[in-house]
């Protein structure tokens, strides 16, 4: 029986994602663990309904042993037994972010002896979360590129506050994780705008989509407004860069009393903020490829293709704080470093020796 892993859940950036990815670190390692001081940087800490609904899913992937599993519990013990591949179904009630949860699942089955399929209900588009299009276009075309097949439908579309989406994910194994290196863009092979309206009025879309396009001066025909169904109301723009490696997605959220000039803007400020880079990753998707090269790392051996390197911009807190969590799990080698007054590399590697 291995010793529990401890985490301080008020380390670093102090948010879910910590228990997120200690959950996702412990199923993978079969280590069990411990975190205190929960969300403890977080208005409201504790567990919320959202990270209630990853812990509980987890466990029923780990068979795992739960204690402090509740609404508000600032302190967790997870146990997991194994990994169960199959088919789930997982509510996050509210418009709790669906593909929060999902990541916490994923590192977990795509090393699982068999296929899964799972269906996620809540939101699909939520502030301060994956969007479902940077889900599909940016970090699981990276997944896949590892070697397992994960692929993603978006059933109905779910927004804060009154949620209710859903998506089905198909998981297709494989026995290791490879690595890889993403150190330039490459080409740029596409650029394009779209806006999504779910019963609201198209001009908020349609301005949206015009502000980015008269911000990058880029021509009408890469932009698109879109009316979806949902069951409450929504909107959000998102800016998709394709290069020959990579893909990018940056979100603005449309919120009450906010105009779309200014939601536009916010969108258009990250993607602005990536195109005058090298960075070939942002910000975002920097701490979500962490764990998948920590956990391809810990995996192999130093002969193999495995862990790699990527260049990004100045390191979020998020990011820095994955790193820790999965140092304290896997025990792999990763550093950051400078390559000039914005850029990072970060390396991802077995630990030496
Ligand atoms: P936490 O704040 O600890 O719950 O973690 C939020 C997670 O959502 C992090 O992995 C962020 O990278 C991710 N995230 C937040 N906003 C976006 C966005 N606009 N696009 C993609 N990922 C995001």
């Amino acid at each position: 029986m291995h010793a529990p892993v401890m985490i301080d859940g008020s380390q670093g950036e102090g948010g879910g994602q910590i228990l997120r990815s200690s959950l996702a670190l412990s199923l993978v390692t079969g280590r069990p663990f411990v975190i205190d001081n929960i969300r403890a940087g977080r208005g409201k800490p504790g567990l919320m309904r959202q990270h209630l609904t990853a812990v509980l899913a987890a466990a029923e992937v780990g068979a795992a042993e739960l204690e402090g599993a509740a609404i508000g519990s600032r302190r967790l013990s997870f146990t997991p037994t194994t990994i169960r591949s199959g088919s789930y179904r997982f509510g996050v009630g509210t418009a709790g972010s669906t593909t929060l949860v999902l990541q916490t699942l994923l590192p977990a089955l795509v090393l699982a002896d068999g296929p899964s399929e799972i269906v996620l209900e809540g939101g699909t588009h939520n502030t301060w979360a994956p969007p479902f299009h940077f889900l599909e276009r940016a970090y699981l075309p990276l997944l896949n590129r590892m070697g397992p097949q994960v692929s993603v439908r978006l059933e109905r579309y779910g927004f804060y506050p009154v949620g209710g989406g859903r998506l089905s994910v198909q998981i297709q194994p494989a026995k290791s994780l490879m690595g890889f290196h993403l150190v330039n863009r490459g080409e740029t092979k596409a650029k394009s705008v779209c806006a999504l309206v779910a019963n609201l009025p198209a001009a908020i879309g349609e301005r949206e989509v015009k502000e980015v396009l008269r911000r990058m001066s880029w021509p009408s025909d890469v932009g698109c407004v879109l009316d979806v169904g949902a069951s409450g109301p929504g909107n959000v723009v998102f800016i998709e860069i394709e290069s020959a490696h990579v893909t990018e997605v940056f979100t603005g959220f449309g919120r009450l009393g906010t105009k779309s000039e200014h939601v536009a803007g916010e969108a258009w400020r990250e993607a602005r903020t990536y195109l005058a880079s090298d960075a070939v990753v942002g910000p975002y998707l920097s701490d979500q490829l962490l764990p998948l090269l920590g956990v391809s790392a810990w995996r192999g051996d130093s002969s193999a293709n495995v862990g790699g390197r990527f260049r990004t911009g100045p390191l979020t807190r998020h990011s820095t704080t994955q790193i820790e969590t999965i140092q304290a799990f896997l025990g792999v080698q990763i550093v950051a470093s400078t390559v000039d007054n914005h850029g990072r590399m970060v390396d991802v590697d077995v630990r030496p020796g």
